[in-house]
């Protein structure tokens, strides 16, 4: 499965497969799903999950600067806030939203 096209429309990321789906994205739902460390909490050698204290998300949270592929498996997304160590990999990007 590989990206065939991936851009910012509006308050939604397009995303265009090879099979031909496409799919959208909100990014507000995108940010929220940051699969990041410290977003989506670590889970320690005794099987503890850590998360640290919610990120502080504002408007600037939700805007897209720029979008990155990494090594055809993953989507790396810059936010606006400067906030850019989550990668999307496919897989996940695929499982958001499949409601039409
Ligand atoms: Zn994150």
């Amino acid at each position: 499965m590989k990206l065939d096209d991936l851009q910012v429309v509006g308050n939604q990321l397009a995303l265009k497969w090879d099979d031909e789906h496409e799919q959208f994205i909100a990014l507000e739902e995108l940010r929220r799903a940051c699969p990041c460390a410290p977003c989506a909490g670590e889970i320690d050698v005794l099987g503890q999950m850590h998360k640290g204290p919610s990120p502080q998300l504002n408007e600037a949270s939700f805007q897209v600067a720029r979008l990155q592929l990494v090594g055809g498996y993953a989507v790396q997304v810059f936010w606006k806030d400067n906030h850019s160590t989550g990668l999307y990999s496919f897989d996940l990007l695929r499982k958001m939203h499949s409601e039409p």
